[in-house]
């Protein structure tokens, strides 16, 4: 990357819809350097006016669920529909692996293709919240370029979906057609945030299966209470694979977004989530700045061990540090 980007042009080519500028500006957003930053905060500036126009859509579900199948005919048919789709992903598994899996375009092979397509997979990082924090700007980035549907992927492990759904405005779960015993296997906290349910693979063999887990899981929310009163979640089925049931889900979220835009709910979830961000940012920034503290790494480690080997309380310790970094004992 260049060292001074024209940020100011930049951001013009980004918002005729330049993709060589956007995957350029998503780079920049996701650089660790601090000059960067600096510029990335200054080309966010420029282009937030421009973000939040799109339809925020966050899709999870464990691997093999068919998440990126149901992604490429869920894509292809809004595309078909007169849309721009952007595809992000968070995956915390990539922070372990140094690659990314989701997002991959590979696995998107049709949609990646598509000249109303941008896809680009989760941006590696050491903590979830840096992670997260480069998808939701890269969403603002994308939106700025004219991407009008925005999804944002995750797998159904750890706590990207909390961070997936604190940035979206509908929350998608994808359960395969399991039943019985299966059914008690998914996190409980997951199905809490999900907008929408579908049940994936209702096809062939295993179409009864699907029947049969559509209903259970509608049964199961009943005993839920919905986030939102004016939107009870609705479980819905389809086949990613045989591209049925993907109109019907489409058709959803745009009731989802009527309804919700109607009564101002989309509004307040936007500005919580805004302001939910805020304070992600403070605590990274804030916890960074002490990691990175001169007075604070000199006794660190030693109160770490310390601590680990019971001889300082963890508060006792954790003030002593904070005291330093507060430059209250320098
Ligand atoms: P992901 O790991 O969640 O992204 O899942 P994939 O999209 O890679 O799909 C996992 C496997 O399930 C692949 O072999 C897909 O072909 C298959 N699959 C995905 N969607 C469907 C579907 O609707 N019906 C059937 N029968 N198989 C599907």
């Amino acid at each position: 990357m260049p060292d001074a980007l024209p940020i100011a042009d930049l951001a013009d080519r980004v918002r005729a819809g330049d993709r060589r500028a956007l995957a350029q500006a998503i780079t920049l957003v996701e650089s660790t350097r601090a000059d960067h930053r600096d510029q990335a905060e200054a080309l966010l500036a420029t282009l937030l006016p421009f973000s939040g126009q799109g339809v925020r859509v966050g899709i999870t579900g464990v691997p093999g669920v068919g998440k990126s199948t149901f992604i490429e005919a869920f894509g292809l048919h809004v595309i078909a529909c007169g849309h721009k789709v952007a595809v992000l992903a968070i995956d915390p598994t990539s922070q372990r692996t140094g690659g990314s899996i989701l997002g991959d375009k590979t696995r998107m092979e049709l949609l990646s293709r598509e000249t109303r397509a941008f896809i680009r997979p989760s941006p590696a990082g050491s903590t979830l919240g840096g992670v997260a924090r480069r998808t939701r700007e890269a969403m603002l980035l994308v939106e700025a370029a004219g991407f009008d549907v925005v999804i944002v992927e995750t797998v159904g492990v750890g706590q990207s979906e909390t961070a997936v759904a604190d940035m979206v405005d509908l929350f998608l779960l994808l359960l395969p057609p399991a039943g019985g015993d299966e059914l008690q296997g998914i996190k409980k906290g997951i199905v809490e945030l999900a907008d929408m349910i579908v049940v994936n693979k209702a096809d062939g063999d295993l179409t009864n299966a699907a029947r049969h887990a559509e209903a259970e899981y509608r049964h199961a929310l009943a005993l839920l209470r919905p986030a939102n009163r004016n939107w009870p979640v609705p479980v819905l089925s389809c086949s990613a694979l045989n591209k049925v049931g993907i109109d019907g889900i489409w058709d959803r979220i745009n009731e989802y977004r009527r309804l919700l835009g109607h009564d101002g709910s989309i509004d307040r979830r936007r500005a919580d989530q805004a302001r939910a961000w805020m304070w992600n940012e403070i605590r990274e920034n804030l916890i960074a700045a002490f990691q990175g503290d001169h007075a604070v790494r000199t006794e660190l480690s030693a109160l770490e061990q310390a601590t680990a080997a019971g001889t300082v309380t963890p508060g006792a310790a954790a003030r002593r540090l904070l005291g330093l970094f507060r430059g209250a004992d320098r």
